[in-house]
């Protein structure tokens, strides 16, 4: 079976792991934390990196930490894996799910619309007309690596007074070349920016998150509010409801392996990209999902659209003719805003991802996948296509 996506631990992962067993050093404290800390703030050029247990957590805390409040909404698209929509239930919050654009990311012009249209001053307060709470902050996320037009975004959060969260999740590694933002790395131009480690993603911990941000109190506060909000350590005393969020030793010094591997991983996904595009040029009814003109991905995923009338096939039965042929494949993310407990909640004008849902799939993309598997996913996916 070729996999989907499995990690690449070829470097110095268990070098570093001994060590933190061989000096027992194995739980939250450590010097593998700060090192993996300050790596990731190098590697992004972030001031400030908080390492925490995942990046689902990562979310929770830069929710807590941008002010989102009991019965307040936030903005969210409804093209994501979920974990940045839980997110905004762990802190009682109410999601409001946005439309994509042709990359899959959040469609800034809609979000415009929503704001300028359905959205009203009450003093300081920007109001969604139609349920009189506040709305209070954007996630944009830049899915499957490809980076979102944080521009507008930026903008819009300055006109209307919110704040931005980054869902870098799935882009470690991601950067803009033109534009305003040209040089810099996804998860660092918003008020918050938050990294996964898990397997699946381009680097990996076991399970792992990071937040970044420039703002040194605020960097102070993720680091209390992941450590149980400790006031006083020797006389047990808490201000503030804290979280148990801390990576461990052991998962840092895995993190540190990985990121000296960062620049090669993103160099021979991007190939990998050339080569699967390559693969696929004169197949009819395909095209694979490529990065903005104003950014340079990751590639992450290798995202096909499948244009079923010209292919022959749908996404779906495509996946199902790979699995037979022992290639794992991954169609997109149900929709948030049907998923069951979001589906009461508000969603603005989802049109673009009801069309784009239908077409996608993505093919295997581990980094450590070879040139030949490559071939033979491509040669699969050819011979599909001629047997219609
Ligand atoms: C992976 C992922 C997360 C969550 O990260 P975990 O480390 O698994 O908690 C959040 N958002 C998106 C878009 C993701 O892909």
């Amino acid at each position: 079976m070729i996999p989907l996506s499995v990690p690449h631990l070829k470097g110095n992962e268990l070098k570093y792991v001994a060590d933190c067993v061989e000096t027992e050093w194995v739980s939250s404290a450590g010097q593998y934390v700060g090192r993996f800390e300050s790596e990731i703030a190098r590697y992004t050029g972030a001031s400030h990196a908080v390492a925490c247990v995942n990046g689902t957590a990562a979310l929770h805390i830069s929710l807590l930490l941008a002010g989102v409040q009991r019965g307040d909404e936030v903005l969210v698209p409804t093209v994501t894996f979920i974990a940045p929509v839980n997110a905004v239930n762990y802190v009682n919050a109410e999601p409001v799910f946005m439309d994509c654009d042709d990359h899959l990311n959040m469609d800034p012009a809609k979000v415009a619309d929503f704001l300028k249209n359905e959205c009203r001053w009450e003093g300081a307060e920007l109001q969604n007309k139609k349920t009189g709470a506040q709305v209070r902050a954007i996630i944009p996320v830049h899915v499957f690596g490809h980076p979102v037009d944080l521009e507008p975004f930026m903008a819009l959060a300055q006109t209307y007074n919110l704040k931005i969260i980054e869902d870098a999740t799935e882009s470690l590694g991601s950067s803009y070349i033109k534009g305003f933002y040209a040089g810099k790395k996804t998860g660092t131009i918003g008020h918050f920016g938050c990294f996964s480690f898990n397997g699946n993603k381009i680097i990996t911990t076991g399970g792992g998150g990071m937040i970044v941000t420039s703002n040194q109190g605020l960097a102070d506060r993720a680091r209390y509010l992941t450590t149980q909000a400790k006031d006083d350590e020797e006389l047990f005393v808490h201000h503030s409801v804290g979280y148990n969020y801390r990576l461990t030793n052991v998962q840092a010094a895995i993190g540190c392996a990985q990121m000296e591997k960062l620049d090669e991983s993103v160099e021979t996904k991007r190939r990998h990209f050339r080569a699967y595009q390559e693969g696929l040029k004169d197949v009819s009814g395909l095209s694979l999902l490529a990065e903005p003109a104003y950014g340079r991905s990751n590639y992450w995923y290798y995202t096909l659209m499948v244009d079923s009338k010209m292919f022959g096939l749908s996404n779906k039965e495509l996946r199902t003719h790979l699995k037979k042929e022992k290639i794992d494949s991954k169609l997109i993310w149900m929709l948030n805003h049907r998923q069951r407990p979001y589906q009461d909640c508000q969603a603005y004008r989802i049109e673009k991802a009801d069309q784009l849902y239908d077409t996608c799939l993505s093919l295997p993309c581990s980094v450590g996948i070879a040139a030949q598997e490559i071939s033979q996913v491509c040669e699969a996916i050819q011979t599909a296509h001629e047997k219609q």
